[in-house]
């Protein structure tokens, strides 16, 4: 793990630096989180928003992971929905429909009231890739629609889908009005400060070695130890942590973005005149957005093998070009990839290894919301409200127990087979 952020664009436009201790010594708290992302830093502020005291132990820098690095799309509802329906029935549709906008308004609430800088704008489309995909869309703003939660969406036909996106290559669109982007890396920043302000410690560069639950909680770093009542893992990305129940649970696998040099006014309205978060509805998704000094940030090529390009900027260059040949020429300016934590049954797992050991991962790339959503369902079950954390653990996992490198093999074939429907 290294101690500095990686060169992407939002690093560079990072608003602070986040400046937290080594963990030295014996520490004693509440609770114990792992991990500084999201998902991290999220449950952490919800904790201390109810008092309870608070450590974050993250191996590299608070953001540091898919949160300081992703497409910024704040995008409705947490994947797995139809997963959700169909194990758990009208629980599941209940509690899909109470956390859908959830995480949206954790996240707007602790802007406004932890005033934090993150160029939040509303409005998320999806573009239909394929003629076919429009009557998915179509049935899903009806269904929203006749549960009267549909006011937010608009279908937009093939003929007025210049008015969402400057490219000849889609056929209609969904948008969804509620939903948005935003600068992911000064959002965990800025959520981090607040819990700092609430007396959350935060050490940094305190990579967790081993952790336990049963009678005396602890998480161990090479320099320290924190005892906790409970202790919540929050970073996926350490295999040490997919022990137990979330053994054969997650497999990494790569996503890549490019930031061009900022455009040109023009040029910016004409590809984003509504200057909307985009995502194609292809299964292997291209996504999409403008930052607020109007470079494109263009992501996608998931590598399910897990195995990262030799060349980021050419790996996704003609893939931006096809969708906006306008940009042909544009300079690159940025290229970064990072993890995204895929669960086979799409649903992100979030429940307890042990009575005092929590986990929250799997979002599938769909966590800038989830992440909120998780981290407050997690504080709600450490502060003696289970329900939803109940409903989390009823969720039947698939699982490949056959080691990362083997189910990474067997994902990236299965990936191959949606890759070919995408475009057939
Ligand atoms: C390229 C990319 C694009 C994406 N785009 C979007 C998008 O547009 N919209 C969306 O909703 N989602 C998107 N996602 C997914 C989203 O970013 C993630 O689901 C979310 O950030 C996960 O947050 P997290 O806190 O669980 O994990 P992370 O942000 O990865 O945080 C985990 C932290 O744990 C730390 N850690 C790991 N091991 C240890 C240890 N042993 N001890 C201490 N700390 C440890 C890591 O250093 C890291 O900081 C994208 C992801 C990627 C990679």
């Amino acid at each position: 793990m290294s101690a500095t952020h990686i060169n992407s664009y939002y690093a560079a436009t990072a608003n602070e630096d986040s400046c937290h201790p080594v963990l030295q010594g014996t520490v004693r708290a509440d609770v114990c989180v792992i991990g500084g992302g999201f998902s991290g830093i999220s449950t952490a502020l919800s904790l201390a928003e109810r008092g309870y005291s608070v450590v974050v132990l993250e191996g590299a820098r608070v953001g540091w992971g898919a949160s300081g690095r992703n497409g910024g799309q704040m995008i409705a509802g947490i994947s797995g929905e139809h997963r959700i329906e169909s194990q758990l029935g009208e629980a599941g549709r209940r509690l899909l429909a109470d956390i859908r906008y959830l995480g949206h308004d954790i996240i707007e609430d602790r802007i406004r009231r932890y005033q934090i800088a993150c160029d939040l704008k509303h409005g998320w489309a999806e573009v239909a890739a394929r003629p076919r995909h429009m009557s998915g869309l179509r049935s899903y703003v009806e269904a929203r629609q006749a549960a009267g939660d549909g006011d937010q969406l608009e279908l937009v036909e093939a003929e007025r889908v210049s008015d969402v996106i400057g490219s000849r290559l889609y056929h209609g669109a969904m948008i969804d009005r509620r939903s948005g982007h935003l600068h992911p890396l000064n959002l965990c920043l800025g959520e981090a400060r607040a819990a700092a302000g609430l007396g959350v410690k935060i050490f940094e560069e305190s990579a967790v070695i081993g952790f336990g639950g049963g009678a005396k909680p602890y998480a161990d770093t090479a320099h320290g130890r924190v005892e906790a009542a409970s202790i919540v893992l929050a970073g996926y990305s350490d295999p040490a942590f997919q022990r137990g129940l979330l053994n054969g649970l997650l497999f990494p696998t790569g996503s890549y973005i490019v930031a061009t040099e900022p455009l040109p006014e023009r040029v910016a309205k004409e590809i984003s005149p509504q200057d909307l978060a985009i995502a194609d509805s292809n299964v292997v998704l291209d996504y999409f957005r403008l930052s607020a000094d109007r470079r494109l940030l263009f992501g996608g090529r998931c590598n399910y093998s897990n195995r990262d390009p030799r060349d980021i900027r050419e790996t996704l260059r003609p893939r931006m070009v096809e969708v906006f040949p306008q940009l042909q020429g544009v300079a690159l300016d940025y290229a970064w990839g990072g993890k995204i934590d895929i669960v086979l049954t799409r649903v992100p797992a979030i429940g307890r290894l042990e009575p005092n050991v929590y986990y929250m991962q799997g979002y599938c790339g769909h966590g800038v919301n989830a992440t909120h959503i998780a981290g407050q369902i997690v504080a709600d079950a450490i502060s003696g409200t289970m329900e939803r954390l109940d409903l989390f653990e009823r969720i039947r996992h698939v699982r490949l127990p056959v080691g990362q490198f083997l189910g990474n093999q067997m994902l990236a074939l299965g990936m191959l087979y949606y890759r070919l429907r995408d475009l057939i």
